[in-house]
């Protein structure tokens, strides 16, 4: 166990009532809310957004590790975005058999046919990490994934600290109180998309217009010059806050609007290129010997502060190695993750299920839609989920540390490439997958100890 509150405070029931009545109350004062399943559309009834009671202790030098890392990640993924080769090479069997990632990757060589008409590109992302406890008690930083689309969650981190500050001082912890770090990748991110709207050539104050896949088709067009309009306005960035998932695509339709923004001269975030260097194949394939060096040729640190980070993953590609990887797993499923190409959460496959999925797909060219990955252990710390219509239980937590990173390129110069802010999210250890949005993880803040 890793030092948390003292148990005796944690067992103290009448006080933790206490504490999660105003904890929940200071999460509506900040902000900290959303909307409710019953009405998701409305903004009538609200709730707030399921956070820990208290902030979880997060060793200081792990986390400076993550947050010196991230610069390196975001060159990394826009690197990868431009080296057509390097894309077809390493989802070549991945795209034979996951439809999704096929019809993605052909409107990226589409894209490559035309010509890209926009140079400036905008990258958002999130590097996610769980602290994988070595035996001499001490963590090693291990990356879970990199996000390059609709990273979420630098809004509500924003807001998270001043609720944890407010329910440490009510417990009289004023010290920890005064640890909890400033956090606001809400403002680092937007810049981001204020700078690429900038360089876009934009002459009027910045407006902002959600609209559906669905929108796009009907009123979506470009002119002679691939400038995008829609709804009659000329668009300068494309945030895609969705279309990340198949069921994003529920017609021809909206592959339609998806290709129609990728072809124009808006800035993308993601282009169609970065969108596949987040997938977890390419993150599998990074961690093979000598292909980070591609990448950094004449950087051996940054190479070295990069791997450092790589949890074991393998390929199980046709051939010898994917056979071993199926073996492998076979003999001990409990020590690893197995992950198709999706996002979102609640999509990969744990423990005995492994076996199952495995012996059905090994013969086949179907198993090259899934990598394997180490599975990550972080010390467990004891901590109440604060969660509507959820009883307030103490729980083993396990948390998963992310860290924004935003970058803007025009043509070869790299114009901002920054590191803006994090998020740690928490879960009952005894749910082995998915984010908030999927349910299962909590928002927290990190007690640098
Ligand atoms: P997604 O893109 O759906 O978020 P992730 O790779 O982040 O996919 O996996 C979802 C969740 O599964 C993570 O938030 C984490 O809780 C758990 N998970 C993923 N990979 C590992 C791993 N290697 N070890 C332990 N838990 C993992
Ligand atoms: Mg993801
Ligand atoms: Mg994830």
């Amino acid at each position: 166990m890793a030092q948390g509150i003292p148990d005796e405070v944690l067992m103290d029931t009448a006080l933790m009532e206490e504490l999660a009545e105003a904890a929940k109350d200071a999460a509506a004062l900040h902000g900290v809310l959303m909307r409710i399943q019953e009405t998701p559309n409305s903004t009538e009834l609200v709730t707030y957004a399921p956070f820990t009671l208290f902030p979880t202790p997060v060793p200081k030098a792990v986390f400076l590790q993550a947050l010196a890392v991230q610069t390196h990640y975001n060159t990394l993924v826009d690197k990868i975005s431009q080296d057509p080769e390097f894309l077809q090479e390493a989802l070549a069997s991945t795209i034979e058999v996951d439809d999704f990632t096929a019809r993605l990757f052909k409107i990226h060589q589409q894209i490559l046919k035309e010509g890209r008409s926009q140079s400036i590109v905008l990258g958002l992302n999130r590097s996610d990490y769980m602290l994988d406890q070595r035996d001499d008690g001490s963590s090693s930083l291990k990356q879970i994934e990199i996000n390059t689309f609709a990273a979420s969650f630098g809004g509500l981190s924003s807001r998270t600290p001043d609720v944890h500050r407010r329910i440490l001082q009510m417990a009289g912890r004023l010290e920890e109180s005064q640890r909890i770090l400033d956090n606001n990748p809400a403002a680092g991110l937007a810049g981001a998309v204020a700078k690429a709207w900038e360089l876009y050539g934009s002459e009027r104050n910045i407006t902002t217009k959600r609209k559906r896949f669905g929108d796009v088709c009907k009123t979506g067009y470009l002119d002679q010059d691939k400038r995008l309009f829609v709804d009659g306005q000329e668009v300068a960035v494309v945030y895609f806050r969705n279309g990340y998932m198949p069921q994003n695509y529920l017609s021809e339709q909206t592959w339609d609007a998806r290709l129609l923004m990728e072809r124009s001269l808006a800035v993308k975030c993601p282009d169609i290129s970065t969108h596949l260097a987040g997938t977890k194949k390419v993150q599998q394939v990074l961690a093979r010997p000598g292909v980070l060096e591609r990448f950094f040729p004449n950087q051996p640190q940054v190479v070295e502060q990069i791997r450092a980070t790589f949890a074991g993953l393998y390929t199980l590609d046709m051939g010898p190695d994917g056979d071993k990887t199926v073996e492998m797993a076979l003999a001990d499923p409990d020590r690893y993750v197995l992950k198709p190409q999706r996002e979102g959460g609640g999509n990969n496959i744990y423990g005995s299920e492994i076996c199952q999925v495995l012996q059905r797909v090994k013969g086949t060219a179907e198993r090259t839609a899934y990598i394997l990955m180490d599975k990550i252990h972080p010390a467990p710390v004891k901590n109440y989920l604060l969660r509507r219509d959820a009883p307030l239980q103490i729980r083993n937590c396990l948390s998963e540390l992310g860290v924004f990173g935003t970058y803007v390129r025009q043509g070869e110069d790299m114009v901002m490439n920054e590191c803006v802010g994090h998020l740690l999210r928490t879960k009952n250890s005894e749910d082995s997958d998915g984010g908030v949005a999927a349910g299962v993880a909590v928002l927290d803040n990190p007690l640098l100890s």
